[in-house]
Order: structure tokens, then C-alpha cells, then sequence
């Protein structure tokens, strides 16, 4: 038996609800992960009448490719979908059996009339949290529209394809066999890289707002629903709605939930701003903002939307530490997220940069997976809680490396080292690695602003006790303000507080 009685039970209500017949196209071997593909696709089998098994020659072997009875999706996993990618393969069984997708039918109508052939193949790791929204959204594109096919593929069992893509960071998506993207992407991102997004033209004829806010993080969200609630004409952008919090795993700080992954956190948000008269204009980049009679709102695509006040909302993105070597090695060795990308470097040597809390936890969290962690912090002590400090320090794995700046990220095709400088002998030294974290903070995403409004030096909009700006009427909230610290639930705070604040303005203007 491959799985566990506790999942077995649940797949078994989850396979009730198939609602046509499947076959599972399956493409093995005499090795021991075909053999172990062939016991979970056996099992399948055993446990609905609506699954049969055929066998093929697929691409890759082990694989197998979930199709309707008389037509191929183009769905395909290659290795073993279990661990994170298990729900991934639950879904393409729904799916491909004739379940609908939970998608907005926008979204269908998008998918349905992509004519070109697109062929997406996904590097993951069965590990890897971002992966399964990834595989899962393409896999959607894969059963609504028939010139589009996805494969799944698990980086661990097909080591030389991802040692000669050069994948260093999963999810890495290809299309039609060059690089797509990486990191978690939404459908509706996917969409609007493949060129399908919204044109200026559907915002030409929107009345002006009340408030419109710009971030669609919890801040933006949180004074969307407070100016919403108050019967306003309101409105959101967003370049990509939920922010930092769909970038985030474990949340355990939001008061009243226990615990919560980001992702479900955005999936509550967004059905919260849904409850609501909210205009969302998600995947939205605000590029410039002037004040005229109203504010005039210029997005990316051309698009100019007018209020009567404005929340800035656009919240902080990681911080980069600027040597040479870290753009060129990005996704080569060069990581940010220790979550996703930690398990490629299984049984490797890296670095972390940054000793502050997120450095440190994050090399807690590297030294169970990696061979040997490198922690450079630029101060000469540690600026990490002390009880994180002294977990990394109980770590038999770990050196930690004080007052020391990095000076590049070495490398050819990828990342081979890291040379640092000793800032009290200012003696500079080399060590060989292949994989460095990234972890020294973040920075307001507020340059599109210009002169507008008052900023402090490092970015953050100056805003008072109200939300105010320094410019009546432009309210701000959230992390990409001066505001001393930088919470989902302070960040909700805020926003709330400037939606009354731009409410009180309204009314008094
Ligand atoms: C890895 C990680 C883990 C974290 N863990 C926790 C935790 O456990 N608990 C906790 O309380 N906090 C945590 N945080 C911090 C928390 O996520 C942030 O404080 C919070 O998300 C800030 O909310 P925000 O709405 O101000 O900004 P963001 O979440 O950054 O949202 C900003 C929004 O603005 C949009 N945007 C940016 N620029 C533009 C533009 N030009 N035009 C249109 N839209 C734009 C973005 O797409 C996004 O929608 C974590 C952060 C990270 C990165």
C-alpha cells in the first residue's frame, strides 16, 4: 500500500465525486520509482471503477498522463506525485473526469480562446510549497483548452534534465522548451504573461472612485472592506493580489487563527473583498500618480483611473544585497525563499546573508536539509531573537560568520562560492558553495510614487495617525510605510485606519 489508511479515506470521498471515466496512460520501467509509480496508479485503480490503466511510451519514464476516454489531455506527471503534488493529482482526476474547476468564468473564457500550441513542462520538488499552484493552474489550462498540454516533473527523479535546464529554484516552468518563469504563479499570472491579460480598453469607461486603493495585500484589503462598508464607490490594483502573504508558509502571529499558510490566508482575504461593491483590478501595475481636480491613476497598460482620495498600499519586496554575481546567478544557485527552494540543494553547502531573524530562521531551517550552512550578518553580533540564536548555535552544521561583508557570489554556470571581506583585518575570503539565501529585509515598493508625496530615506510614505499624507486626500498603509513594524495584522490595522481616515476626508471635503 502506498498510502497512508488516513489519506486513503479521504481520496476514497474525494473519488466519489468523479463524475465521468478516466485512464491513466502509464509509461514504466523495471526501476524502483516505476515501481512504486505502478503501486499508487495501481491503487487508484483498485479504489474507483471509473479509473482504468493503459500502457504507453510517454516523453519520460516513470510517467503517467490522466485523460477522458476518448481524448488525451496533455496532463502528465512524471515521478511521483505524492507529497505536496498529491492534491495536484487528486484535482487533475476531478478534473479531466468532468468536475469544473473552481475558476471564475472570465478566466475560462480566457483559457478556451488561447489558440497558439503551448506546451508548459514544471520542474518541482515534492516539497516545494509554491509548486502545487503552479502544476494545478496549468493543469487547469491543460483540461479547458485541448492546444495546451502540462507536465509535472519531479526534479529529485530527473536529475540531468534539471542539471542541464540549469533549474536551481523551483517551480521552474519551460514553454515549448524555453524558461517561462519561476516561483508561485497564479493563474491568472500565468495568463497575463502569456499575453491574455486585460487592456486598457476595459478600464476606459470606469466612473471615478470614491477610494481607490493601490496594494492588494492585507493592508489594501483591509481598506478596500472598511471603504466598501461605508457604501463609497470603491476600488483595488493590484500587481498581484495577497502581496508578501502568498510568499509566506507558516503564520502563526494572525490573533484568533492558531496557525495558517499564506496562501489560505489570500484565498479568505479575497473571498472577503469578493463579499463586497469592490471594483478588483488584479495583475495591475500602478505607474504614476498626479493630482489634478481628482487623482489620476496611471497603470502599466495605459490605463488612467481617477478618485477623489487614494490609500497606497503597495507594501515591501525582498531586499537585494547588490554584489556582483546575485543577478547573474538568480535562480542559479542564488535563492530567496528557503521554503521553496531548500531541498534542491539537499546534501549541498550554502550561505545565508542577513542575521536577522528571517537569516536566521531561515538557516535553522537549511541546516535539516543541506550539508553545511554559512550565516554572514555584517554586524559584529547577530540581530536575530535570542531564542533563534540559540537554536542555530545547538546546530552541528552551522557557522556562523560576524562583522564580515559579502563581497561577490562567484560562479560559472552557476553558483560556485561566495568571497566575503573581514571588516576588522579587512583580509577578503573565498568559500566554495553552490547555493546562497538571500535574507536581509525588505523595501517599500513605493519609486512608482516620484516626488508626489513625502517619503523617508529609505522609501517609506510618511503617514500620520490618520493614514494621512503630506498630500490631502492621498492616504497610505502597511508596510510601505514608516510604520516601525511590519505585520499582516498591523498591516490590516493600517489599512483599515487610513479607509476611515480617506472616509472622514470625503466627508469633510
Ligand atoms: C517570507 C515572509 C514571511 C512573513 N511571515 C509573516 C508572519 O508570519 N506574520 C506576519 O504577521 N507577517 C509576516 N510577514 C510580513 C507580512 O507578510 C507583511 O507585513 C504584510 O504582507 C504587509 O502587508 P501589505 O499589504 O502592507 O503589503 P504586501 O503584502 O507587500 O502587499 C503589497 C501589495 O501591493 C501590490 N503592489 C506593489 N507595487 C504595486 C504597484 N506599483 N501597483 C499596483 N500594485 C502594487 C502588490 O502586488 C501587493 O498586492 C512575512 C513576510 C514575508 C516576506
Amino acid at each position: 500500500m502506498v498510502l497512508e489508511a488516513k489519506v486513503k479515506a479521504q481520496l476514497n470521498e474525494y473519488l466519489q465525486l468523479m463524475e465521468g471515466d478516466i485512464v491513466l496512460k502509464v509509461s514504466a520501467n523495471t526501476d524502483n520509482v516505476s515501481k512504486d509509480m505502478m503501486n499508487l496508479v495501481n491503487e487508484l485503480a483498485s479504489m474507483s471503477p471509473r479509473i482504468t490503466i493503459e500502457e504507453t511510451e510517454l516523453k519520460r519514464t516513470p510517467s503517467f498522463s490522466v485523460n477522458r476516454t476518448a481524448e488525451d489531455t496533455g496532463i502528465t506527471f512524471a515521478g511521483i506525485p505524492l507529497g505536496h503534488e498529491f492534491t495536484s493529482l487528486v484535482l487533475a482526476i476531478l478534473q479531466v473526469s468532468g468536475r469544473a474547476p473552481k475558476v471564475d468564468s472570465a478566466v475560462i473564457d480566457q483559457i478556451k480562446a488561447i489558440d497558439e500550441q503551448y506546451h508548459f513542462e514544471t520542474y518541482v520538488s515534492l516539497s516545494c510549497h509554491n509548486c502545487p499552484d503552479v502544476v494545478q493552474a496549468l493543469n487547469i489550462m491543460s483540461v479547458l483548452n485541448p492546444n495546451i498540454t502540462h507536465s509535472m516533473i519531479d526534479g529529485a527523479v530527473f536529475k540531468d534534465e534539471v542539471e542541464s535546464n540549469n533549474v536551481m529554484a523551483v517551480p521552474a516552468v519551460f514553454l515549448n522548451g524555453e524558461f517561462f518563469g519561476g516561483g508561485r504563479m497564479t493563474l491568472e499570472e500565468i495568463l497575463a504573461k502569456l499575453g491574455s491579460g486585460v487592456d486598457a480598453e476595459a478600464f476606459a469607461d470606469k466612473e471615478p472612485f470614491d477610494v481607490l486603493v493601490v496594494g492588494g495585500g492585507p493592508a489594501g484589503s483591509s481598506a478596500a472592506i472598511y471603504a466598501a462598508r461605508k457604501g463609497i464607490r470603491t476600488g483595488i490594483v493590484a500587481e498581484r493580489f495577497g502581496g508578501q502573504v502568498l510568499d509566506t508558509m507558516s503564520i502563526e502571529n494572525f490573533i484568533s487563527v492558531k496557525q495558517t499558510e499564506g496562501p489560505k490566508l489570500v484565498a479568505s482575504l479575497e473571498e472577503h473583498v469578493k463579499e463586497y461593491d469592490i471594483d478588483v483590478m488584479n495583475l495591475q501595475r500602478a505607474k504614476r500618480l498626479e493630482k489634478k481636480d481628482l487623482f489620476e491613476l496611471e497603470l502599466e497598460n495605459g490605463a488612467v483611473l481617477k478618485s477623489k482620495t487614494v490609500i497606497v498600499s503597495t507594501g515591501a519586496r525582498w531586499r537585494n544585497v547588490g554584489v556582483p554575481g546575485e543577478e547573474e546567478f538568480k535562480n542559479k544557485g542564488v535563492a530567496y525563499c528557503p521554503h521553496c527552494d531548500g531541498p534542491l540543494f539537499d546534501g549541498k553547502d550554502v550561505a545565508v546573508i542577513g542575521g536577522g531573524n528571517s537569516g536566521v530562521e531561515a538557516a535553522i531551517d537549511l541546516a535539516g536539509i543541506v550539508k553545511h550552512v554559512t550565516v554572514l550578518e555584517f554586524m559584529p553580533e547577530l540581530k536575530a531573537d535570542e531564542i533563534l540564536q540559540q537554536r542555530l548555535y545547538s546546530l552541528p552544521n552551522v557557522t556562523v560568520l560576524k562583522n564580515v561583508q559579502t563581497k561577490e557570489i562567484t560562479g560559472t554556470d552557476n553558483v560556485n562560492g561566495i568571497t566575503y571581506i573581514e571588516r576588522d583585518s579587512e583580509e577578503e575570503k573565498h568559500i566554495p558553495l553552490q547555493g546562497v539565501f538571500v535574507q536581509i529585509g525588505l523595501l517599500p515598493n513605493t519609486d512608482w510614487l516620484g516626488e508626489i508625496v513625502e517619503r523617508t530615506k529609505f522609501g517609506e510614505v510618511v503617514a500620520d495617525k490618520h493614514g494621512a499624507t503630506n498630500v490631502p486626500g492621498l492616504f497610505a498603509a502597511g508596510d510601505c510605510t514608516d510604520t516601525p513594524y511590519k505585520q499582516i495584522i498591523i498591516s490590516m490595522g493600517s489599512g483599515a485606519n487610513a479607509a476611515l481616515g480617506a472616509f472622514d476626508h470625503l466627508i469633510r471635503n
